[in-house]
């Protein structure tokens, strides 16, 4: 008998391989050369139980957030500030390749190659400082070199411990429409170029490394699938190879029942159905990006969100179907930095087709509305705040009287058992009682139930409900041990 790890077969028609699992590292996961030794680690172990990866990585944390403040800065003319974060950027990197890889030979190419990076990335900074003007084209292509650098980092890093790993350019895989920094996916170009690009090495057992988020649109133009798209690679790359399952591994034990950075007594939810966790990403929890259970939903492919920093912790499946559950909530989600529009027009309103009046103002905007309410007189809907809403107020006040106000924030409580439920409402809004709600909705899906709330009343509103709600968990879907792990490691973190 053949000992050591069992390696995955081709299945029967020669296609995927089976056992094929995609595993998507986000940022903390590769922030220094610590995180990526524990990241070899986590994808040896998943070699040694016959899978076959295929590993998707974000920037080194931060790292995004630094490059568009280089862009920003450099189309402000501030020319200096903005080759001083890339010097520090270039920094990072190199140390980061330096405390991985010590083969010398190795590693000088290695350095080599970030080296020329920056110095491309410099003279697009340049650029920039002479034209005064950040185009979202220009805007991408800068993000785009955190996941170009990470991925070759990780993918040398990886060979230096063992692993049969090749880095694969995202950009060639994963085609987009050419909408920078939100780029929708060409799903049909992206399952070909997938199974031509990376179904051979995975056949030749090679570990193939990508960059998330980063794309490109049919002419090879560099695009970005939005901020946290590498869940969302993560996800289409599965979908496209037919996955056996889509592993996303992030800081935290799982998806918990509130953002633990708000929350310290927040539980990890074992097991949550696709549309839960769709709509919770959706309200404004971080831990997924909102595209990402589309993909695996349409081929049924479970995904699970776990921790790269406590590996033996089972994290979060997401699957189908739930099983039942005592608390009608499994998760409170939060979207901050919203506005609320109040659009009145006494006589007009509910004459025929002025609600799609309204709505096409939106929609010329590019304007997305999370939440509507209707009174005989008035609209009220709520948006992200972004730099047109001055533009959509002066559109919509030819048709009626509009004022607009920032700084509120959306909570959404989500869970497939509050349907059928007597009496959840008026628990939620006791256990809010002392704070000022707007608006009030329940969404069609009958899982979720949002309110508009100021957004400095956002985190206070979070804990008061969790401790309404989650006192006595069902353990059967919560795990109360996460919550010392997860605060701990925060902490420590
Ligand atoms: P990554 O870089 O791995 O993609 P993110 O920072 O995008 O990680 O997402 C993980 C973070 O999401 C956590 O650190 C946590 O603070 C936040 N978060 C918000 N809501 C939740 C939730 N319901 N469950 C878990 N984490 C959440
Ligand atoms: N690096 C990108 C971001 O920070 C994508 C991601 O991390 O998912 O938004
Ligand atoms: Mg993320």
């Amino acid at each position: 008998m053949p000992t050591g790890p069992r390696r995955a077969r081709s299945s029967e028609n020669g296609k995927a391989p089976m056992n094929l699992v995609v595993m998507k590292f986000g940022g903390t996961s590769v922030e220094d050369t610590d995180a990526i030794a524990r990241t070899a680690a986590i994808v040896k172990g998943r070699v040694a139980q016959g899978k076959s990866p295929v590993v998707v990585v974000s920037a080194m944390a931060k790292v995004t957030d630094q490059l568009l403040r280089a862009a920003a800065c450099a189309a402000q003319g501030d020319r200096t500030g903005a080759l001083a974060i890339s010097s520090r950027l270039r920094g990072r990197h190199r140390d980061a390749a330096a405390g991985l890889i010590p083969s010398p030979q190795e590693c000088s190419t290695l350095v080599d190659l970030i080296d020329q990076r920056f110095d491309s990335l410099d003279e697009v900074l340049r650029g920039l400082a002479v034209l005064l003007e950040l185009t979202p084209r220009i805007a991408d292509l800068v993000a785009s070199y955190g996941e170009r650098l990470s991925s070759r980092i990780v993918a040398a890093a990886f060979r230096e411990r063992g692993l049969d790993a090749v880095h694969a350019d995202a950009r060639e895989i994963v085609v987009t429409d050419s909408e920078f920094q939100r780029a929708a996916p060409l799903d049909a170009v992206i399952e070909k170029r997938a199974q031509e690009k990376l179904l051979p090495l995975l056949r030749e057992h090679k570990i193939p490394v990508m960059g998330g988020f980063i794309a490109a649109n049919e002419a090879g133009v560099t695009t970005t699938l939005g901020r946290g798209g590498s869940d969302f690679t993560g996800a289409l790359i599965g979908g496209a190879l037919s996955a056996d399952s889509i592993e996303i591994w992030t800081d935290v034990d799982g998806i918990m029942t509130a953002d633990p950075r708000v929350c310290p007594d927040a539980l990890r939810v074992k097991v949550i159905s696709f549309e839960e966790a769709a709509e919770l990403a959706y309200f404004g929890a971080k831990v997924l990006h909102p595209a990402t259970i589309l993909p695996a939903v349409k081929k049924n492919i479970p995904v699970a969100v776990l921790n790269s920093r406590n590996v033996r912790c089972e994290g979060t499946r997401i699957v189908s179907l739930a099983p039942h559950c005592r608390s009608p909530f499994k998760s409170i989600a939060v979207k901050k930095k919203l506005s609320i529009i109040d659009i009145v027009a006494s006589r007009m309103l509910m004459t025929h087709g002025y609600l799609s009046q309204i709505f096409a103002v939106f929609d010329r905007h590019k304007c997305a509305v999370d939440m509507v309410s209707t009174s005989e007189v008035s609209v009220s809907l709520t948006v992200d705040s972004n730099a047109s809403l001055p533009a959509i107020a002066a559109d919509l006040s030819q048709l009626a009287d509009v004022k607009y106000e920032g700084r509120k924030a959306l909570v959404c409580m989500v869970g497939e058992d509050i349907r059928g439920q007597n009496g959840i409402a008026a628990q939620v809004f006791n256990a809010i009682r002392h704070i000022n709600v707007r608006m009030i909705s329940q969404g069609a899906s009958e899982i979720n139930m949002s309110f508009m709330i100021e957004e400095d009343d956002a985190d206070e509103a979070v804990r008061s409900l969790h401790a309404a709600f989650f006192k006595d968990p069902d353990l059967a879907v919560f795990d109360a041990e996460a919550r010392k792990t997860a605060v701990e490691l925060k902490a420590g973190g």
